[in-house]
């Protein structure tokens, strides 16, 4: 018998039809002697419908208001939810974020997790009941409703198996799994059995978006076991989970994912003065314009001149392009030049920190087929390169199939 803390998302209780089948599913895990707390997102659409209901009236509202009318989307799945247990035979109970309670700061829209007060779902746990509650909020200190963001009851099922001490956190979506890469660009993309926190964090921020990341990072911070899996059909789904089992090892691909990024630009300064502070100059006014850089590279100077060069998301592309022209003409550099026809492409596996040669194989790859690499990153478990937008697919199919990632026909 376990502890099991199941989230359902928005499209696995978009209907009626829907959250009844929910209730059978839960009932099917309580029936084997599970003790479970269910965490919900509102119905599919729903958050999005309120979202524009806000903007007909002020298309920049935001802050304690908005965070009012959001949650009542999950306040509605609880109660429904609840309801088709009960009918069932089943004592059921539904609570709010702060009825928890699920105590967060007061940033409104996005606000972080401080606490959960536990004691009231340990005590109807122990009187046999199945708790039901609402995903993605919370209250602050001063009683005021709060939102995680967007996504973010993934966070609030992974904070409560933490709070609960949870042997699962289990998160039901539309796939039924975490995959080697995106099965609509390669057909032949595996499911995982398992990947490591560490491995699923790179793989969602590298926009595989299966999971929130701030879900994964809480799961990976508090050690608790969290698995992937489909609402509509049976299966292990897949584990994330800190503990690599060593017998697996002998199987365990060096590389577990090919992640890919489209929404990304690159800014160039050719010529800049090399003298100390430059790299803060440029960058210095992009930040100051809320724009996140991810990669940055330095030339080796030459002449007493280098070239810069960094990506931002595609989005910042033209405020970005602005802020380093204005730049580059103050600074005495050559020119300043952009391109927002590029893409970013990972591998991604803790097997690289143990095997030499990944990167030159991913390179080598990549030259077979006529890439040409723009830029060149590279972490513990990651190695990403920037090339142009039209290689995408051409350069994930090969990486997949060069690290022989592809679904294994003898089994
Ligand atoms: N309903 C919220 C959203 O759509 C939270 C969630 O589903 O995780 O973002
Ligand atoms: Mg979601």
């Amino acid at each position: 018998m376990a502890l099991l803390v199941q989230k359902y998302g928005g499209t696995s209780v978009g209907s009626i039809e829907r959250i009844e089948a929910v209730a059978d599913k839960v009932i099917s895990y309580k029936q084997q002697g599970h003790d479970m707390v269910i965490v919900v997102s509102a119905m599919s659409g729903e958050t999005n419908r309120l979202t524009t209901l806000a903007h007909e009236i002020d298309p920049s509202v935001r802050g304690r208001e908005l965070d009012v009318l959001l949650t009542t989307g999950e306040q509605v799945t609880i109660a429904l939810l609840s309801m088709a247990l009960q009918k069932r035979g089943y004592a059921a109970k539904s609570y709010t974020g702060g009825q928890v309670k699920i105590l967060t700061d007061n940033a409104h829209n996005k606000a972080r997790i401080v606490s959960i007060d536990a004691m009231n779902i340990d005590r109807d746990l122990k009187q046999g009941k199945i708790i039901v509650v609402a995903g993605f909020q919370g209250v602050d200190e001063n009683g005021n409703i709060t939102t995680l963001g967007r996504g973010g009851s993934d966070t609030t099922g992974v904070a409560l198996a933490a709070a609960l001490n949870a042997d699962e956190c289990q998160i039901f979506t539309d796939v039924d799994g975490v995959y080697t890469t995106d099965p609509r660009v390669v057909a032949e993309a595996r499911k995982l059995d398992r990947i490591t926190f560490e491995e699923m964090l790179e793989m969602a921020s590298l926009g595989s978006k299966v999971l929130q990341i701030r879900a994964v990072e809480f799961a990976g911070k508090y050690d608790v076991p969290l698995r992937v899996l489909s609402s509509f059909e049976e299966g292990e789904g897949t584990l994330i989970t800190s503990d690599i089992n060593e017998d697996d090892t002998v199987e365990q691909a060096v590389i577990s994912g090919i992640a890919f990024n489209r929404d990304e630009a690159q800014l160039t300064i050719n010529g800049v003065p090399d003298t100390p502070g430059v790299a803060y100059q440029i960058l210095g006014p992009v930040s100051d314009a809320n724009i996140e850089v991810d990669m940055i590279l330095q030339n080796v100077g030459a002449d007493g001149t280098t070239d810069f060069t960094f990506t931002v998301n595609r989005n910042d592309y033209d405020t970005a392009l602005e802020i380093v022209q204005k730049k580059a003409s103050s600074l005495g550099a050559r020119e300043a030049s952009g391109n927002n026809k590029i893409v970013k492409l990972s591998i991604v596996g803790v097997g690289m920190r143990s095997h030499a040669g990944i990167a030159s194989k991913m390179f080598e790859i990549l030259s077979k087929e006529g890439i040409n690499i723009l830029m060149i990153s590279t972490s513990e478990i990651k190695i990403s390169v920037v090339v142009e937008e039209k290689y995408l697919e051409l350069g994930v199919r090969a990486l997949h199939d060069g690290f022989d990632l592809a679904e294994d026909d003898s089994e």
